[in-house]
């Protein structure tokens, strides 16, 4: 039978130094490997320079180094990227790189398919397959990263958690993910680059709060009113927007950050009044701010964009109560790259 051996990204520093000293070797050895891992985020033993021969050899005899492969890049003529990412184990999701202005964000996947059912989005027509695993996550962030020098002559800039997937109900592998994305020894960036996007998990909200991570919270609200949230968002049924609110509230205690509001307005869903009145309420109860999304079709008709007046309406009357808003133009379209049209599809 063979053996099969064991990934050794799934060692801490500590595990590998530990390894090294069992092998008597200095435990220094392991902060260079866990270096080449996770600061480079180099995927073959064969490239880790300053090892001796034997050591890489040693390496190669122990271990294996798990990686994501892009299988398939596609291109928008605005010039976002998709990378159809397969993992180790052969199942597919997939990470956008968006070029903006004299920047680059990641939008990254933290679980194959998504385990909630909001009525709108792509991803959520796919069963929950599994949970990406740290560093599968990392990958993703490191395969961007190249891409936007290859083709930007820049580092990548930002990441957000909005690609498939639900990232809080991913908690565990999400965090460290998030670790060796910002840690000194890992990719080093600031947590303030990060935002995190959740559909609006109130207890995991302030799990994340208490585990001081410094990174940006978005909540995709869509509606401020429960009757018309739980229609389009069947899930909050369990979640409803007083907890929701609690928790945010909690957030802002906790950390004094601003959230961010995703909201997009659909056609005699929430295009009137009421809604924009109940937005209002809600936003005054936390410091935030609203980004107003163009609906991206996902090929069904259920779900319609409301008019430019309805949305202008919106930020009005946002404008007039000093809130904050933003109405964001849709990247990657013709590409099915953006929010919500996820869904493997493949070309
Ligand atoms: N699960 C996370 C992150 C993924 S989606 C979350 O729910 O926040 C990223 C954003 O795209 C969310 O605000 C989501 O509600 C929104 N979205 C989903 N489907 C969409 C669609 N068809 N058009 C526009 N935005 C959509």
């Amino acid at each position: 039978m063979t053996q099969t051996k064991k990934d050794i990204r799934a060692l801490s520093m500590e595990e590998l130094q530990q390894f090294f000293s069992q092998q008597g070797d200095r435990p220094f050895r392991g902060k260079q490997v866990y270096q080449w891992l996770w600061n480079k985020g180099i995927h073959s033993f064969e490239g880790m320079t300053n090892l001796s021969k034997a050591t890489r050899e040693l390496l190669e005899t122990n271990f294996v180094i798990n990686h994501i492969a892009v299988d398939q890049q596609q291109r928008s003529k605005d010039g976002t990227i998709k990378n159809a990412v397969k993992l180790f184990d052969g199942r597919i999701v997939e990470s956008v790189l968006i070029p903006v202005k004299d920047r680059t964000t990641a939008c990254v996947s933290s679980q194959v398919g998504c385990s909630l059912d909001c009525l709108f989005c792509a991803t959520a027509k796919l069963d929950r397959m599994r949970n990406l695993n740290a560093d599968e996550i990392f990958d993703q962030v490191v395969a961007i990263d190249q891409q936007s020098k290859a083709y930007f002559q820049r580092p990548l800039s930002n990441i957000v958690f909005m690609g498939m997937g639900e990232p809080l109900m991913n908690y565990n592998n999400v965090m460290e993910s998030i670790q060796k994305i910002t840690s000194p020894e890992g990719l080093g960036m600031s947590p303030k680059r990060v935002t995190l996007s959740t559909s609006g998990i109130p207890k995991l909200i302030k799990k994340l709060a208490d585990d001081k991570l410094a990174v940006n919270l978005a909540v995709s609200l869509h509606s401020a009113i429960q009757e018309t949230r739980e229609k389009i968002m069947p899930f909050s049924q369990r979640f409803p927007l007083v907890d929701l609110m609690e928790s945010l509230q909690y957030w802002y205690e906790k950390t004094a950050r601003m959230i961010t509001y995703e909201y997009v307005v659909w056609k005699g869903v929430n295009d009137d009044i009421s809604h924009i009145r109940a937005l209002i309420d809600f936003c005054k109860k936390v410091p935030s701010k609203v980004n107003i999304i163009e609906y991206n079709a996902i090929g069904d008709d259920a779900f319609e964009q409301a008019s430019v007046e309805a949305i202008n309406q919106y930020q009005e009357f946002l404008t007039a109560s000093k809130i904050t808003s933003t109405i964001r133009r849709s990247r990657g379209k013709d590409i099915d790259a953006a929010c919500g049209q996820l869904a493997n599809k493949q070309v």
